[in-house]
């Protein structure tokens, strides 16, 4: 579609953000308006300003009313106070919105010499955004132990693999690559690969291979060209993505997408900067690519490319290059690379803009997601409890405890290892430990009562802080086992 002054305007939430935020906002916002892109800002605050104002999440509530009202994000960095309690505003907008697609293209830009020059990198890693550890629940189990759960679902799995394969459709790439840690977290990571193959055969015309997220990294290292699209989960994403980046000169100029069913934020990578904030040195190379990322997901495409050749001809020319980029001691400010992109506006560039489509996104239900096993069979119970006493001693005192009970000690195991009964293994001991109890008899109730016998006969000697049941669900262990456990 071509941009003409007739053509309607989107408002666009802008959020100047923090540190070199706001200049490299200023800086693309103009070269926007100079090319005549369908688009205007409404301003809005989030980061620093917010926490100054005691908002704990950074995220005012007039800024997430306009977010909501426009659906479209163009966002600047925001700084995340390190150290104390307040949650990033910037994880806060994504799971906010459920913004739970992360995009980022990672190219060869012309002009940008880095060890890789030339070896045609042009790949898109869609990371899960909101799910995985990084849906911070944590809890410390004792003075001395904390844990992060990773919570991976079924529906967040599919639809991550289904916007890959949306963006590959859209960008007409012809590999799909999952990255996962399947071999060692099977229920977690492997739910990912599992729905990587249930999806994968609708698209019969995308080659599709499954790798672990180590080797991925060592590959996009050793060769980096091989990869189209690769989807991941959430935390393998965060670091594969920035290593991907750093391929194609850094985080600096790379730009991500933020997209959900409702909303999509688009955004540089980089942070604040804040060593040279308010010093009009910041290069607007990345905010201005997500912006690009932002047109062409409004439907904009001419007008991106025209900016994106722009960008181009800037960068191969290598005249005006902000410092990060220009031969030591050449470098211009903020201003005078934003002057030299719009200069270059109608000129092309020898390296062309890819092609792209709309992304379309499968929209899930609202409703609470939620598949009813056929039979469901409670087997045992994991009671992690804390003491200092060794594993023998800790054994023989349960399986006393548990005489008579619904229950009976089959293993104990210390941070996923089993320590009693004893392998034989080296295995050093903190004061946490995992006591597995099964039924004398599977249970098709919740076994309420009996769970609650048993721990009342440990709480008389040990303080447990939490309780796994292990579930059979249509006739299979939906619990993995501990390291030495039979
Ligand atoms: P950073 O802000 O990305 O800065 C690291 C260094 O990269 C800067 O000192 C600067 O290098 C260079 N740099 C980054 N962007 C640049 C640009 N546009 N133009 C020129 N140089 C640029 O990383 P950080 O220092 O780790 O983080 C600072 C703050 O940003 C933190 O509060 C962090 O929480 C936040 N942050 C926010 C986001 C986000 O909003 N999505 C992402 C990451 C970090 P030189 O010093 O060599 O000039």
């Amino acid at each position: 579609m071509r941009a003409t002054a007739a053509m309607d305007k989107r408002t666009i939430t802008a959020i100047p953000g923090d540190g070199i935020g706001p200049e490299v906002m200023a800086a693309t916002q103009r070269i926007l308006q100079a090319a005549n892109a369908p688009v205007t800002f409404e301003t809005a605050e989030a980061g620093a300003a917010a926490f100054r104002k005691g908002i704990a999440t950074g995220t005012p509530r007039e800024t997430l009313d306009s977010i909501a009202a426009t659906g479209l994000v163009l966002k600047s960095p925001l700084e995340t106070p390190v150290g104390y309690g307040a949650k990033s505003a910037n994880v806060t907008l994504r799971k906010h919105f459920e913004l739970y697609a992360n995009v980022r293209p990672v190219r060869e830009l012309p002009g940008i010499v880095t060890p890789f020059s030339g070896r045609g990198i042009d790949l898109v890693i869609v990371r899960e955004n909101v799910e995985d550890v990084y849906a911070g629940i944590e809890h410390m189990q004792t003075q001395d132990v904390a844990q992060c759960l990773k919570l991976m679902t079924a529906p967040g799995c599919e639809r991550i693999v289904r916007a890959a394969f949306a963006v590959a459709g859209a960008e007409g790439r012809s590999r799909i690559t999952c990255a996962t840690k399947a071999n060692i977290m099977k229920l977690t990571e492997g739910m990912m690969k599992r729905a990587f193959e249930r999806v994968g055969p609708e698209y019969p015309n995308i080659r599709q291979d499954h790798i672990i997220i180590d080797n991925c990294a060592h590959q996009l290292v050793i060769a980096p060209e091989q990869f189209d699209v690769i989807v991941t989960s959430n935390m393998n994403g965060d670091i594969i993505s920035d290593l991907a980046a750093g391929l194609v000169g850094g985080l600096g100029i790379a730009p991500s997408a933020n997209l959900g069913d409702r909303v999509a934020m688009f955004e540089a990578v980089h942070g604040s900067a804040p060593q040279i904030a308010g010093k009009g040195l910041a290069n607007p190379t990345a905010l201005l690519s997500a912006a690009l990322m932002l047109l062409r997901h409004i439907d904009a495409f001419d007008v991106a490319e025209t900016i994106e050749q722009a960008l181009f001809v800037t960068l191969a020319e290598g005249r005006n290059l902000t410092a990060d980029l220009a031969p030591r001691g050449q470098g211009v400010g903020t201003a005078a690379f934003t002057d030299q992109v719009i200069e270059n506006l109608g000129r092309r560039s020898h390296q062309a803009s890819r092609a792209y489509a709309l992304i379309r996104l499968m929209p899930w239900p609202e409703a609470t997601a939620h598949t009813e096993p056929a039979s469901r069979d409670l087997v045992g119970l994991d009671v992690f409890l804390e003491t200092d006493q060794s594993p023998a001693g800790l054994g023989a005192a349960l399986e006393a405890m548990a005489t008579d009970s619904a229950f009976h000690l089959t293993g104990i195991s210390n941070r996923g290892v089993r320590v009693y009964p004893p392998t034989g293994g080296m295995t050093f001991l903190v004061d946490h430990f995992s006591c597995r109890f099964m039924l004398n008899a599977p249970a098709r109730g919740s076994a309420t009562r009996e769970i609650g016998d048993l721990l009342a006969r440990i709480s008389a000697r040990y303080t447990w802080m939490h309780l796994e049941k292990l579930q059979r669900f249509d006739g299979t262990d939906a619990f993995e086992r501990a390291q030495g456990e039979g």
